[in-house]
């Protein structure tokens, strides 16, 4: 066994400085980082071993497929599964659960028929399963979330019955980190016949998992939230369930004989791999779980428990912040919010400091509606995170919270309106080269961003009763609501826009100072990339930032050739 210590050393990655700072990985419920050992697994698989699988009568192509074969029964020992033929490789998660969908769904469900899934389930647990519902008359029930962030075992329990054809619920929690009482729930669905897939995804990674203990029919997870490579993952199904499972896609490598009249198809697993398979994907996983299955169960379990013990006692220092999902038990995952700061501001202020953490609905939708929260700022912890990183990450969000009240609260829109709001009938005062001065002048990017949080409040809020739907802007992580104004006589475009994020809100007094109250053609001229990167927050128009100012911005732009 390793000491979990040393380990942190093996990820060249977390050396690195972003936004000047150490980074701190907070992100790993969405994927975690790689050790030097997978990382060379890839590199040594395609300088010394490349070669397709399974067909070609050559030395390398011989390696390959031992190489291969061997990963797959890595995995079964890591799943403590009974039969290598039982694993099945996959993209991800997501394609694990596509294929049981359409190939067990699809040849088994009929009207009458329940699936029962959790109102805690990540998008690729609920998706797959409304539509192959849809397409064969079953019908999907949802087990309830209690204010915790636990399943409602009265509720299950009441819900299952002879009609319950699959269970198909998360061992942990994405979101909030919730472990759900699998074994038990598996033994209650085989007690009234149903067939039970547990989604791993968030599980493998922190705890051993053993599919004969649970008896579960399918266990899948992504291997690039176990220290794996992306574009590989695993579906573990019981091996007289596969042999009755008809294929789902077709091709090469699937096939016993082929002729025009028709086609046989191989057994498990190789039934369910169309196509040539993602082998360094494969060998790189199976390097990981063998890194994974190297580190002390027990050890792991203290330091990551030790970990979410520290955030959560320090998070619940700091006033105006809840946190979402309190679960008894929990891997060290933490949701919370707060009360002057949205998710996606946190996200960014957290970023400027090198400290990566998710914000927003973590494709789990549903069950922001069960919390009624539209979205949380997520802080997911793994083997490599130290003590020392939470506690930055507790004084960064601390810090946060008293500077942004002494900022005050956001001015909430008056509802209903009584007047339109004021950028939409005159010019905003603030001129953009004065706006440029002021920021320029600023050379932390603490006082950057908090200057640029006091402009937001400059900007008019909308009312109540025009923030609705179909000014919704989309696109955006935060809610932006759009609206825009052309004064004929004057030939002039006003726009009135507003964002439930600060730093959103900011960021649209910035556009506006440079484009409220201009004819369409000097909007359609401007050069949004230059005055962005003269403002020094270019990067605020990346995509991928999620703010959606691009959006905005082509919005504007789109408006003013309309009236070209
Ligand atoms: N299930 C859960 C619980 C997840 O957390 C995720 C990824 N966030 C998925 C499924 C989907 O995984 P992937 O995108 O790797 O297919």
């Amino acid at each position: 066994m390793r000491e979990l210590t040393e380990l942190r050393t093996e990820f060249p990655i977390l050396q690195q400085h972003v936004n000047g700072y150490p980074l701190i990985y907070l992100d790993n419920a969405a994927t975690t980082q790689k050790p030097e050992a997978v990382i060379n697994t890839i590199n040594h698989y395609y300088r010394t071993t490349n070669a397709n699988v399974h067909r070609a009568s050559h030395c390398l192509s011989a390696r390959a497929t031992h190489a291969f074969e061997d990963a797959r029964d890595t995995v079964r020992r890591f799943l403590h599964a009974s039969h290598t033929d039982e694993i099945i490789w996959t993209r991800g998660a997501t394609e694990a659960i596509n294929l049981v969908a359409q190939s067990w769904g699809g040849n088994t469900l009929k009207t009458g028929d329940e699936v029962l899934i959790s109102a805690m389930e990540h998008h690729a647990n609920i998706v797959p399963w409304q539509q192959i519902c849809h397409a064969t008359g079953a019908a999907l029930k949802v087990i309830p979330v209690n204010g915790n962030g636990e399943l409602d075992k009265v509720a299950f329990r009441q819900q299952l019955g002879a009609q319950t054809r699959l269970l198909s619920i998360c061992h942990v929690s994405n979101v909030i980190g919730t472990i759900n009482p699998v074994h038990d729930m598996i033994r209650d669905a085989h007690a009234v016949g149903a067939k039970v897939l547990i989604d791993g995804s968030q599980a493998v990674a922190h705890f051993p998992v053993d599919v004969q203990a649970l008896d579960c029919d399918f266990y899948l997870f992504s291997g690039h939230k176990a220290y794996g490579p992306t574009g590989i993952g695993v579906l573990y199904g019981k091996r007289e369930l596969l042999q009755a499972m008809p294929p789902w896609q077709t091709g090469g490598e699937m096939v016993e004989q082929v002729s025009f009249s028709g086609t046989t198809f191989t057994p498990p697993p190789f039934r369910f791999e169309a196509g040539t398979p993602n082998v360094v994907g494969a060998l790189g996983l199976a390097t990981a779980l063998d890194f994974l299955m190297a580190c002390d169960p027990q050890q792991l379990r203290v330091h990551e428990q030790g970990m979410l013990t520290l955030a959560t006692d320090g998070l619940n220092q700091i006033p105006g912040l809840t946190i979402i999902g309190t679960a008894q038990e929990k891997t060290a995952v933490l949701s919370f919010v707060m009360d002057t700061l949205h998710h996606q501001d946190i996200g960014t202020l957290l970023d400027l400091q090198g400290i990566a953490v998710r914000t927003g609905h973590h494709c789990a939708m549903p069950l922001m509606s069960a919390l009624k929260r539209p979205g949380t700022i997520r802080a997911s912890m793994a083997l490599y995170n130290t003590e020392a990183e939470i506690e930055t990450f507790i004084n960064a969000v601390s810090t946060l919270q008293k500077e942004t009240q002494s900022l005050g609260t956001e001015p909430r829109p008056r509802s209903p309106a009584k007047r339109l709001p004021k950028a939409f009938t005159h010019e905003t005062e603030l001129a953009a080269e004065s706006l440029l001065n002021e920021l320029q002048a600023l050379r932390s990017w603490q006082e950057r961003y908090r200057h640029i949080m006091m402009l937001g409040k400059r900007l008019p809020t909308l009312p109540d009763s025009m923030r609705f739907e179909e000014h919704r802007l989309h696109g955006c992580e935060s809610a932006v609501w759009f609206q825009h104004h052309y004064d004929k006589t004057a030939m002039r475009l006003y726009f009135s826009i507003d964002s439930d994020a600060r730093i959103v809100r900011g960021l649209i007094t910035l556009i506006l100072s440079a484009l409220n109250g201009r004819t369409p053609e000097e909007i359609a001229a401007f050069d949004m990339d230059a005055y962005f990167e003269a403002l020094r927050l270019m990067n605020h128009l990346s995509p991928s930032r999620g703010n959606g100012l691009r959006a905005i911005v082509k919005e504007i732009q789109l408006t003013a050739h309309r009236y070209r």
